[in-house]
């Protein structure tokens, strides 16, 4: 390995060798590779960060591309995995790192594997209840973590590290409830307010990672300029759940088998059990006398004949897309009809 091409990385005194030695030895698992996501992963590659493990479950859509810095119209138009696309990007920029994609949903059922090893886990996702796992996750297994969110031009971030400093529930007791806090897709998202708050993000990872701490809370409106530094020493709540009970309410919690996903009109069905994978070609087989059927390396897309204008999308583990409908209901039973659980 050369450390040539962290010279100016390296120079600074806040880093030097010793730091970029660290930086090595890190392996840090991304979580959701959006407007975020992409920022971070970008950063922390470029930075030499010796392991990346980037987690997503969506596919590139052509929506993405005004924020979503990795992607191309081409990884849009192709329907590539954010998680894939990503990966082969970043192994062009730098092929020191060990970058290791996966494309999975998040739940309550696979999150402490996901998370298992890692020095940091990053915080790409866009919603609360992911968030809320990952705090149970990290609390529970020691593994810090660096919150992060960003909606309209206003976002926020916190390192969390367990036992040390508040965890996300010491500072926000409970989730909003869905439907309470406007998201991305109910009012926009400026790309410039989701690069700062990922660079922040980043900076709090590499200072930790060095060996200095950021106890803060920082929120921020990238339009009116304004960034505020909130300081939380002394600011563990002695009746938290999580970190003081360790009671993990959410890893406890059965994961969602159906989740409508906002702002797209479909909805994701986890089958209650893993499938085989050579189940696929048959799965192929049986789909093509119900419609359309597509194979590409990530996924297999079956265009219902019967029920118009429905598409299933099917992973390698079982989980299946249902596009052209936002009722769990209606998509439980396409599932259940076609594919089976
Ligand atoms: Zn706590």
């Amino acid at each position: 390995m050369s450390i040539d091409r962290y010279h100016r990385q390296t120079l600074l005194p806040q880093i030097g060798t010793q730091g970029q030695e660290r930086l090595r030895a890190a392996s840090i698992v991304l979580i959701g590779c959006g407007a975020l996501g992409t920022v971070i992963a970008d950063q922390l590659v470029r930075a030499g960060i010796g392991k990346v493990r980037i987690v997503d479950r969506d596919i590139v859509e052509l929506t993405n591309l005004q924020r979503q810095v990795l992607f191309t119209e081409a990884d849009a138009r192709d329907e590539i995995p954010k998680a894939i696309a990503a990966w082969k990007r970043l192994g062009a920029i730098n092929s020191d790192v060990a970058i290791e994609p996966v494309v999975a949903d998040v739940h309550a059922g696979n999150v402490e594997e996901i998370v298992g090893g890692a020095s940091l886990v990053m915080d790409g996702t866009d919603n609360a209840q992911t968030r809320y796992l990952l705090n149970d996750a990290c609390v529970k297994h020691s593994i810090p973590w660096v919150y992060g969110a960003c909606v309209g031009v206003e976002g926020r971030t916190m390192l969390v590290r367990p036992g040390v400093t508040p965890c996300l529930r010491c500072i926000f007791p409970e989730p909003p409830a869905a439907g309470e806090l406007p998201t991305c897709d109910t009012v926009g998202v400026l790309a410039s307010a989701a690069n700062i708050v990922a660079s922040l993000q980043v900076v709090a990872a590499m200072k930790f990672l060095v060996g200095e701490s950021s106890d803060s809370l920082i929120t921020l409106n990238a339009w009116s300029a304004q960034i505020r530094s909130i300081d939380l020493t002394d600011a563990r709540r002695a009746d938290c759940p999580t970190c003081e009970a360790r009671q993990f309410d959410f890893l406890d919690r059965p994961a969602n088998h159906l989740v409508s996903l906002c702002g797209r009109n479909a909805v994701q069905v986890q089958p209650s059990s893993k499938r085989a994978a050579s189940d696929s070609s048959l799965l192929a087989e049986r789909l093509s006398s119900a419609g359309d059927v597509q194979t590409t390396p990530y996924f297999l897309r079956c265009t219902l004949r019967e029920s118009a204008p429905l598409r299933l999308t099917i992973f390698p583990d079982g989980r299946t897309i249902v596009h052209g409908t936002n009722d769990p209901t209606r998509a439980r039973a396409i599932y259940d009809r076609y594919i089976g659980s």
